[in-house]
């Protein structure tokens, strides 16, 4: 990864207090040649990397930390920064919230309203209306219903209708007969960015006044995707971003760079094609991907009290090598289990993090977790492949859990395995930075 790299850098550095004048250039180059493989713009790049040398310069090499980690941290700082810091989130105040969704064909659009009015009603108590305003393809008005049966969503349609701007308007009066509060139109794209289409949008704009414009774009695309988002914040001076297809081979540089050029906050972060994988952006973690790690840095400090530095890369190692098993599992939750928010600790480590997000780690499903990892054989736990139909039955007897609970169990391990596997197979040396994960 970026991060290795960096400490790499630094190895010379070792027993001196400060970084200093050389030993930061040859740094500065090679973080700028990363982000540029990341899809990082060379200008952004460069800019980025003058802030980062004037702050490592005359920074305090402490003890505890490596000055190569202390780069990580300061290089990961500067792009939390330079993404905004925070996640802004859609103002929804208004009754009904009108939000209008904007982007090339293909983008994930479709895909994408349907996962934001799951999102509204799940975990906003939001009543949402879909509107389908995308009348060039018939089978789009198809594919929106699929998505809103799916997710119990109303979708408003008029497949006779051509004219994108009365079908929005008059979503906006059904909508407001049902007491729907949220209103999400989806909109037809074209392969490039193209004059009636922006007509179009332009034209829905102006008719029904949306509070939010999100601009739906293809991480995949990177450098243009940066020059769609400006074509388009050009002429719809939209309210924030949607990064699509964050699942996969992407390291999210363009999110830095739409960012930087437009200006305008990305707002939500897709990651597939169900519907429940949709996420508000947070600066943090896309830093944390562009790097290509979990925070390793604030995990080391936060556990150097508890545990050496030693283990900590002996676990990383064994996650880069796809050898992540029970009995590392168990230890880990024994030590973080000692530090504090289990929860917290457990999203620093790399490639755990996301896997986690959905599993319940209160202290008494931790108690249940670990009977499962104790009833396992010693040959189980380190090969969690072994445990089959009837070696899960003993180990639910064994640990007074049900069945259920050990499937489970099982499933959330083999995602946070793929999980980490995901993050070793980004490919190697050739394509630079995307190669370093
Ligand atoms: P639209 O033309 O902008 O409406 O794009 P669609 O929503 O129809 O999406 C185009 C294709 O991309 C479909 O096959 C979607 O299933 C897929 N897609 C959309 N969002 C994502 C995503 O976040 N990840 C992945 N892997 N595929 C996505
Ligand atoms: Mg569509």
């Amino acid at each position: 990864s970026l991060s290795e790299r960096l400490e790499g850098a630094f190895k010379q550095l070792k027993g001196e207090g400060r970084i200093s004048d050389i030993n930061v250039a040859s740094t500065v180059k090679e973080i700028r040649r990363a982000l540029v493989d990341a899809d990082v713009n060379y200008k952004i790049a460069k800019e980025f990397t003058d802030r980062v040398k004037d702050k490592a310069l005359g920074e305090k090499v402490i003890t505890a930390i490596s000055p190569g980690q202390l780069m990580v941290k300061i290089v990961k700082d500067e792009l939390v920064s330079l993404m905004g810091n925070t996640e802004v989130e859609v103002d929804l105040k208004p009754n009904p919230t009108i939000i209008l969704i904007a982007g090339l064909q293909g983008s994930g659009k479709t895909t994408f309203s349907g996962k934001l009015a799951n999102f509204l009603k799940t975990k906003k108590a939001k009543k949402p209306l879909l509107v389908a305003g995308d009348i060039y393809r018939p089978a789009a008005i198809d594919q929106l219903q699929v998505l809103g049966s799916q997710i119990g969503v109303e979708v408003y349609s008029e497949p006779e209708n051509k004219n994108a701007v009365e079908i929005a308007q008059n979503a906006i009066k059904q909508a407001k007969a049902n007491g729907n509060n949220v209103i999400i139109i989806d909109t037809a794209g074209r392969l490039a960015v193209d004059e009636v289409m922006m007509t179009e949008v332009a034209n829905i704009k102006a008719a029904v006044n949306p509070q939010e414009i999100l601009f739906v774009v293809d991480s995949m695309t990177g450098q243009d995707a940066v020059n769609t988002a400006k074509a388009f914040n050009d002429r719809l001076d939209f309210s924030g971003v949607v990064l699509t297809k964050l699942d996969g081979d992407t390291r999210g540089g363009a999110a830095l760079t739409i960012k930087y050029t437009v200006n305008k906050p990305i707002k939500f972060v897709s990651m597939g094609e169900k519907l429940d994988t949709l996420d508000v952006f947070y600066p943090e973690r896309m830093a944390q991907r562009i790097l290509g790690m979990g925070d390793i840095t604030t995990l080391v400090e936060r556990a150097q009290a508890q545990f050496d530095e030693e283990q900590a890369k002996k676990l990383e190692k064994k996650i880069r090598q796809n050898q992540f098993d029970f009995d590392d599992f168990k230890e880990q939750l024994q030590q973080i289990k000692k530090m504090g928010s289990l929860k917290d600790l457990l999203g620093m480590i790399p490639g755990i993090g996301k896997a986690v997000k959905d599993i319940d780690i209160s202290d008494d499903a931790f108690k249940g977790i670990e009977a499962m990892i104790n009833s396992m054989t010693p040959e189980e736990r380190g090969n969690p492949d072994l445990i089959n139909g009837s070696r899960r039955q003993r180990i639910a007897k064994g640990s007074g859990k049900n069945i259920t609970d050990v499937n489970q169990f099982m499933k959330q391990f083999d995602q946070m395995r793929q999980m980490m596997k995901s993050m070793n197979k980004i490919p190697g040396g050739a394509r630079g930075f995307k190669g370093l994960g």
